[in-house]
């Protein structure tokens, strides 16, 4: 005996125990899935402790969870989650889409609030597993998924704020139908500087539970004023940051004739999303040449820095505001016609499509990539 204190079981998928629901639902037929109400036959969960780390996975019939009412998460908001999605290709193989970067993310989430971090690749197994057992319910016509949702939650049930001694773990998975059923429909946005999604030193760069519900009233105000979501602006020069949920693209055309798209850097006010990283990977590996993406302008650049409103203001008014867009896993693009900023609507062109010229080749590559039309190891086969 050393002395030496042992490492605490991680999660591991070969000690899953499964126990199948003798009462299963049949799915819904895809032309009726309103999102998130519906879940699957089954859930995932793993329970942890300080002492003992983490317990077997388990798959089970999905239904309510018990807590004790002094739950930490129910008064302090320990909790973290993910948003994915499993595609079924033309083939009728299910796919998910770069599911280690959720993985790597949700690790991070966790660290920042005291959660307990967690073998990535063993927790993306046993999801896999999961969808495997539900795969009847990953929807066939096109435009569907199934949208995953890992959660991390304490649940210790004392009231002291502290890092939790004991946690759970759980994976749902909902059917869903697409983003914009009858056609891209572009949105407005309001230019909102009464409120903050996230500040310097805060948590905004985190995918923590804590982030969204204050932006609900936001979005309340912004849709009683006839604009779909909110535009989160910061500072004193109102620099773009997110789009509601999604981050945010801008398209210019610079002086010298090229093409710009330009995104805020992820600093602590912006979430690192995925397709804000696929789209830019794409994007560059474009602008470099390595990569020659149809419909693109070839003399094309790629940019994170800070946007503000009085640059897409002034873009508006002289003709080089090309585009803007939100991107994430959702609706993967969304595009914008106008934004209301300080009493006045400012006007982002957009095509008839309701796409614009760097959006709609992104749109395809991304959409491609995801049902398995363009091969590519972001793909994942289930
Ligand atoms: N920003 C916020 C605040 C989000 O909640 C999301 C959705 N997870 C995104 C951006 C987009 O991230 P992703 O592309 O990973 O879905």
């Amino acid at each position: 005996m050393t002395g030496l204190a042992t490492a605490l079981p991680d999660i591991e998928p070969a000690r899953l125990v499964f126990t199948r629901n003798s009462n299963p639902k049949p799915p819904p037929e895809s032309s009726k899935l309103v999102w998130g109400r519906i879940f699957t036959d089954h859930m995932l969960m793993i329970k942890w402790n300080a002492l003992s780390g983490w317990a077997d996975p388990h798959i089970l019939p999905y239904g309510p969870l018990s807590l004790e009412p002094s739950s930490s998460v129910l008064h302090y908001a320990q909790t973290i989650f993910e948003g994915l999605k499993a595609y079924r290709d033309e083939d009728g193989k299910i796919t998910l889409f770069r599911p280690d970067m959720n993985m790597k993310r949700m690790n991070r989430s966790a660290a920042r609030i005291a959660l307990p971090g967690f073998d990535g690749d063993a927790l993306q197994k046993l999801i896999m597993k999961l969808i495997e057992i539900d795969a009847h319910w990953v929807p066939q016509l096109p435009g569907h998924s199934l949208y995953i949702r890992p959660t991390l939650i304490g649940n210790q049930p004392t009231l002291g704020v502290a890092p939790p001694t004991d946690a759970l773990l759980f994976v749902i998975c909902s059917p869903v139908g697409p983003y914009y059923p009858n056609g891209f429909k572009p949105v407005s946005l309001y230019g909102t500087t009464e409120f903050v999604r996230a500040a310097p030193g805060g948590t905004g760069s985190y995918k923590l539970g804590v982030n969204y519900a204050p932006g609900i009233i936001p979005q309340k105000l912004a849709a009683k004023q006839g604009y779909a979501q909110n535009l989160w602006l910061w500072g004193p020069d109102h620099l773009l940051t997110e789009v509601g949920t999604m981050n945010v693209l801008a398209v210019f055309k610079k002086d010298d004739g090229s093409i710009e798209l330009a995104t805020p850097p992820l600093e602590d006010v912006i979430l690192p999303g995925i397709t804000r990283d696929s789209v830019l990977e794409l994007a560059r590996a474009h602008a470099s040449g390595s990569l020659s993406l149809d419909g693109l302008p070839k003399n094309f650049t790629v940019t994170e820095r800070p946007i503000s409103m009085k640059e897409v203001k002034a873009a508006s008014e002289n003709g080089t505001l090309v585009e803007i867009f939100g991107a994430g896993t959702a609706a993967v693009i969304t595009t914008v016609d106008r934004i209301g900023y300080l009493g006045e609507d400012v006007i982002v062109p957009v095509g008839e499509d309701g796409l614009g010229p760097v959006s709609r080749v992104i749109l395809r590559e991304i959409t491609g990539r995801q049902i398995g039309k363009i091969p590519s190891s972001w793909s994942v086969v289930v």
